[in-house]
């Protein structure tokens, strides 16, 4: 089995010690070689002046190549493309562009006085800058606000044709789920390729389980049992590292070359996964003569 390509997915810290933390995070994670790191835009907008600045200082101090996500929430189209511009001053050049989610307990997304009405919008700005190379946000589960499983794959390739270069997953806990979804977009002339599937290294069975149900990821029962089981025995770890780790074996099995971690800033498991992945820290020759 050829080892994957892949990257990891941070939220901005929001005091010091999360900042140590991240720190750490990126320490242990950046000898696996990602392909990109790329640091979440909270919910609501609520972190923005924490993204830029946490995406500008892993770009300045980490020598990783870093992604910033950026959403359509709570902002002018004029001031989030300036927001975006100052991302590109500081050297970042590769953005998450999607519509976002309302802050908590506003219910659905609507469009700010002024603001981007959908992520199409936001991706066709951004791609007419030519400064960015953009990723969206797929659903292997179907998002909860699409009209069909069949509506859901015919916007994502208008986000694509929009000026979109690749899609990252959310995540999803069976391979064929991710296979069925890509089998429907290739008939809907979206290159299987272009889509990275999300996999989500389980730290907290309950946060888990309460996201996948707010975002609309379907979970097995046997999920459900496992973790049941595991939660008593004190094994999650376990549990979850087997679980994502033959995930993450299907997928690639299935033809799949690149994975997207949500590391939640907790390294272990990851950094576990990747390894059992083959995935292995590269070391220079020149630094252990
Ligand atoms: P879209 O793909 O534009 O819309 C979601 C679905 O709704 C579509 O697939 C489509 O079926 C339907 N839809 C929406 N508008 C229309 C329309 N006009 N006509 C027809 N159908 C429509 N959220 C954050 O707040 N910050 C983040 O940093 C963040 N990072 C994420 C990273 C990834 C990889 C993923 C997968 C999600 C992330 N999210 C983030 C969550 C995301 O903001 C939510 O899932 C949001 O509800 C949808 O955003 P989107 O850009 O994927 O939406």
């Amino acid at each position: 089995m050829k080892a994957p390509e892949v990257s990891f997915e941070f939220f901005p810290p929001q005091n010091l010690q999360a900042s140590f933390r991240l720190w750490d995070t990126v320490q242990v994670l950046a000898p696996l070689d990602p392909r990109f790191v790329s640091v979440t835009y909270g919910a609501g907008g609520t972190t923005r002046d924490l993204t830029r600045d946490a995406v500008a200082t892993l770009h300045k101090s980490s020598g990783l190549k870093v992604a910033a996500h950026l959403t359509c929430v709570n902002a002018t189209k004029e001031e989030t493309l300036e927001i975006a511009d100052g991302f590109a001053k500081s050297g970042v050049t590769e953005i998450v562009a999607l519509r976002g989610d309302p802050p908590k307990g506003e219910g659905r997304f609507t469009q700010y006085p002024g603001g981007f009405a959908n992520s199409i919008e936001l991706i066709e700005a951004l791609a007419a800058t030519g400064r960015f190379k953009i990723r969206v946000g797929a659903y292997p589960d179907v998002h909860p606000e699409a009209a069909s499983a069949q509506a859901d794959i015919d916007w994502l390739k208008r986000k694509l044709d929009a000026g979109a270069d690749e899609a990252l997953t959310q995540f999803f806990f069976e391979s064929e789920t991710f296979f069925r979804f890509r089998d429907a977009c290739e008939k809907a002339g979206i290159d299987g390729s272009r889509i990275t599937p999300g996999i989500l290294p389980i730290e907290n069975w309950k946060g888990a389980r309460n996201f996948a149900r707010g975002c609309g990821t379907t979970i097995p029962q046997w999920v459900e049992d496992a973790f049941e089981k595991a939660t008593r025995d004190g094994r999650e770890d376990l549990l979850a590292t087997a679980i994502c780790t033959e995930l993450s074996s299907e997928l690639i099995e299935g033809g799949v070359e690149r994975l997207h971690f949500y590391t939640m800033n907790r390294p272990e498991l990851t950094r576990d996964v990747c390894h059992a992945l083959g995935v292995t820290p590269k070391v220079s020759l020149e630094n252990v003569a």
